[in-house]
């Protein structure tokens, strides 16, 4: 799995809506690219906050600045 799949995902794995197939290979992406991993503990972090403001909707702004950076930076994509 390369870094756009993985973020094809990015919304079903924190919604905890995927299939276990799916998650597994997710998961294993994660393990294998660090900056993946940022981008996902940034985003739940995120949600948290907008959540404790009763803002639930992730800005697409927002996702498409995190989805930038993370293929800015990883040499993988
Ligand atoms: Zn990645």
């Amino acid at each position: 799995m390369i870094c756009s799949e993985f973020m094809l995902h990015l919304d079903d794995m924190l919604d905890g809506t995927l299939d276990p197939t799916l998650r597994s290979a997710l998961e294993a992406h994660l393990g294998d690219c660090e900056h993946c991993a940022i981008t996902v503990t940034t985003t739940r972090k995120t949600i948290e906050v907008y959540r404790s403001n009763v803002l639930y909707e992730l800005p697409d702004s927002l996702r498409v600045r995190l989805q930038a950076a993370i293929f800015a930076k990883c040499k993988k994509c």
